[in-house]
């Protein structure tokens, strides 16, 4: 659909067509409908009274099917509980709801975290009106309301637990054994002699120290670490144990509510590596089977049988007594939902404590959409989403954290699942942004929150392997003057705006 809109209508008018139309028109071919919005504030619109609000008039015009055509007018309240920019969006949403023929689960929240909006709102409102209003204003189905509730239920009290000067690690080891034809992480593929990854480690490991060193004398405590990727359990044991001693001597480990690993690939981990982790004290394991269709698995670049996943599933319950998460991929090479639904049932009877169920974003320079197109929803009816919530709520499993991507192949969500007291402490308070987070290491994200005012700044490092190889000592510096300058600030003394 084309657009044709003044500034203020722009930004949500191009979220909404996005969201209805993700993958351009659905049979290919050129576009013939074109949606106008303009926003008239003159005084005649207002009716002679400055207190009025603006008029938007919207219209869609379809060259092909004329029949389709719409075309309403609507004034904006100036004292109405969704701000102006919020209005502008519902008309849109209206008018595009009733061309499309369909409503969105998620109603007009585009760009937010829904569970995140949900909490902002029940900070203002009581539960039943909070409920009400993302129903009846923000347009969600009752399904997803219910969801966001429910998420919001199961973290409360987690975040509730948070105590100033308390933060979390995210270490990233940004190398892969090979490339997953649908991701578009920044992720480098371990060359034969390891040199990236050989001459990253100590530079890691300095960051660490540094990190540490400052951190320590502010009197922070980590109360979580993450060691990310990419697939971290590329590394050899002795990689391992070398840098969570180096994480130990860093950082006062004595707090930590989790420590988690991610053993992403099967292909990458053994019972030596998750030794090493069990001696550490990691508590959490991923191990990430994306499907367990062999077909799949060989399609997308994962070049190892299903078996393996079970196979090393025994060996990460043997090493320790470690809570193990398994995210799957709904979308991927041609599967359908079938063979979705038996990935999932393996999964399940595998017994993890934590599933992830990812819908498939594909972005642009991912190799499944060169190969594939823009991906094809076709194969996922509407109803199946709520098919896979059903069946892990009949499994025992609570949704505990869930966000939203653009260019997702059916439109849905990522949602984290958890057996009850299982929940993972980190991504609860990473998705809830409710504490400071330190991303160590290429590819890394951090968040520095300011509890008092709600907020936090983000600092990001280079995600390219040879660019953090090359000039570590200017970008650590440049990221340690970012931290010193939050730490004297004392904004991680605030105390949480209730
Ligand atoms: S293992 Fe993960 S990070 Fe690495 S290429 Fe595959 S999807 Fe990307």
């Amino acid at each position: 659909m084309r657009l044709r809109t003044d500034e203020a209508a722009s930004r949500p008018a191009r979220e909404l067509i996005q969201q209805f139309e993700p993958e351009g028109r659905a049979d290919g071919t050129e576009d013939d409908s074109e949606l106008t919005v303009s926003i008239d504030s003159s005084a005649e619109a207002k009716g002679g009274n400055r207190d009025n609000g603006s008029v938007i008039r919207i219209e869609i015009a379809d060259a092909r099917s004329p029949e389709k055509n719409r075309s309403i007018t609507e004034g904006i309240d100036p004292d109405g509980i969704l701000t102006e920019e919020q209005q502008i969006k519902r008309a849109i949403y209206r008018v595009l709801a009733d061309y499309f023929g369909r409503s969105l689960p998620w109603g007009i929240l585009t760009g937010v975290k829904p569970v995140r909006f949900y909490q902002k709102t029940a900070k203002k409102f009581p539960e039943a009106d909070t409920k009400k209003l993302l129903e009846t204003e923000y347009l969600l189905s009752p399904g997803n309301v219910r969801l966001a509730a429910e998420i919001d239920a199961l973290q409360e009290p987690v975040i509730a637990s948070w105590r100033p000067k308390t933060l979390s690690l995210y270490v990233g080891i940004p190398v892969c054994p090979a490339k997953c034809s649908y991701c578009s992480f920044v992720s480098t593929v371990l060359d034969k002699k390891r040199c990236l990854l050989t001459d990253y480690l100590p530079l890691l490991e300095n960051e660490i120290r540094q990190t540490g060193k400052l951190f320590e004398e502010y009197g922070c405590v980590v109360d979580s670490v993450y060691i990310g990727g990419g697939t971290p359990s590329v590394l050899a044991p002795d990689e391992a144990d070398r840098l969570l001693k180096v994480l130990e001597e860093a950082f006062d480990l004595g707090n930590l509510r989790e420590f988690c690993f991610e053993a992403g690939r099967p292909d990458t981990t053994g019972p030596e590596l998750l030794r090493v982790l069990a001696d550490h004290g990691v508590t959490r394991v991923c191990l990430n089977p994306q499907s367990m269709n062999a077909d799949t698995l060989t399609a997308v670049n994962r070049l190892y049988p299903p078996e393996k996943v079970g196979e090393v599933y025994g060996q990460i319950r043997r090493a320790g007594d470690f809570d193990v998460n398994m995210d799957l991929i709904l979308g991927l090479a041609e599967e359908s939902e079938a063979d979705f639904m038996r990935s999932l049932d393996e999964v399940i009877a595998m017994n993890p404590e934590n599933i992830t169920v990812h819908d498939l974003a594909v972005k642009k320079g991912t190799r499944v959409k060169l190969e594939n197109g823009t991906g094809d929803s076709s194969r996922f009816r509407p109803g199946f989403f709520g098919e896979i919530r059903e069946r892990l709520t009949d499994a025992g499993y609570l949704p505990y954290y869930m966000y939203r991507q653009k260019y997702t192949i059916g439109n849905g969500e990522n949602i984290g699942w958890t057996r009850p007291g299982h929940e993972s402490y980190y991504n609860i308070m990473m998705m809830a942004e409710e504490q400071t987070i330190l991303g160590i290491g290429a590819g890394s994200s951090g968040k520095l929150f300011d509890a008092g005012a709600d907020r936090f700044d983000r600092v990001f490092t280079v995600k390219d392997l040879r660019t953090y190889n090359s000039r570590p000592e200017e970008l650590l510096e440049k990221k340690l003057a970012v931290y010193r300058s939050y730490l004297e600030s004392g904004v991680i003394d605030n105390l949480r705006v209730i």
